[in-house]
């Protein structure tokens, strides 16, 4: 892939972008939201004067990544030329069908659409244009420059072709891909996602505070984060989004999510992109105390 766009600028987009600048392709980052552009933007050159200080970055190569980058807030203007078109925009499934409609009428004919979706149908998703087999889920791992493992997910038509261009563009990315099937949750979320949320009713029922959750599954299953930091770093919306989408598309009660997740999306405590989700970020990025909203 010589040149991408990348439509969001959130935790994710900006993480892709990066991930694909440093590596030598030309990025377009999208986002309706001027606010969310300069926030992309800030993330990466964070991200890589901390790999700079760190040794594993030249000041040339960090100067390279920015100059490859450029961000746009008109859809269609960030579009020209480009190889691949990788959706990280809001997990909402009419925000992404409106998107890839857009970007069908749009892109040229031989243009792959990837989204980045954590549990949205690709087969749903492709059936809204008219180039299906192009259609493809491209589903990173946060934080995207550090994760190794991205799931390629083939809706079902998705041609073998584009599913193998795809698998060998994670490679260039120094990436690992996993090729999987295009049911709900996938094979990530579906697993993580009813974790978490047995974390968080373990919580709301009392059973034990946030910091002695996180340290049993730290501790005990040798995870390096707890259930209950991990969600805060997801999003709690991006996890409320996963767990609706496997419960309507499993139609089972088994991933209904916790009230406790569906308060604290209301409050707007969405984890550390609001500064505030089971543990408080507004000092930092560290958590620095542990709040219990909602919990006695
Ligand atoms: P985010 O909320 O951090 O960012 C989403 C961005 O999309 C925002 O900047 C928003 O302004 C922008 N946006 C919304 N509608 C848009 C539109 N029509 N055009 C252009 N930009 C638009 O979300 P995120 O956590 O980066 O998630 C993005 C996608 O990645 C979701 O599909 C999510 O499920 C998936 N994902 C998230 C994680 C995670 O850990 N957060 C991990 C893997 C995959």
């Amino acid at each position: 892939m010589k040149k991408i766009a990348v439509i969001g600028a959130g935790t994710m987009g900006n993480g892709i972008a990066h991930t694909f600048a440093q590596n030598g392709c030309e990025v377009s980052l999208i986002d309706i939201s001027e606010d969310s552009l300069k926030y992309g933007i800030n993330t990466i050159e964070r991200n890589l004067n901390r790999m700079v200080e760190g040794d594993k970055l030249s000041l040339e190569q960090m100067q390279f990544t920015l100059d490859n980058i450029k961000s746009f807030d008109v859809l269609s203007d960030g579009l020209a030329g480009v190889d691949m078109v990788i959706e990280a925009a809001t997990e909402n499934v009419e925000v992404k069908m409106k998107l890839f409609s857009q970007l069908d009428e749009i892109c040229e004919d031989h243009v792959i659409l990837a989204t980045n979706t954590s549990s949205i149908s690709i087969t749903k998703l492709a059936a809204i244009t008219k180039r299906s087999p192009q259609v493809i889920g491209m589903h990173f791992m946060n934080p995207v420059p550090v994760m190794k493992l991205v799931e390629v997910i083939r809706g079902g038509e998705t041609s073998d072709e584009v599913t193998q261009k795809v698998m060998q563009c994670a490679k260039d990315l120094q990436k690992i891909p996993v090729e999987v099937l295009d049911y709900p949750g996938f094979v990530a979320n579906r697993i993580l996602m009813p974790m978490i949320n047995e974390a968080i009713y373990t919580l709301h029922e009392g059973v034990s505070g946030v910091l002695e959750i996180d340290t049993v599954m730290q501790l005990g299953m040798a995870h390096p984060m707890g259930p209950l930091h991990l969600a805060d770093f997801i999003g709690l919306d991006v996890c409320l989004s996963i767990l609706q989408v496997l419960q309507d598309g499993f139609g089972s009660s088994k991933y209904a999510p916790c009230p406790l997740l569906v308060n604290m999306v209301d409050a707007h405590k969405l984890g550390v992109k609001t500064g505030e989700g089971f543990y408080d970020y507004s000092k930092g990025i560290k958590s620095k105390k542990v709040s219990r909203p909602f919990v006695k």
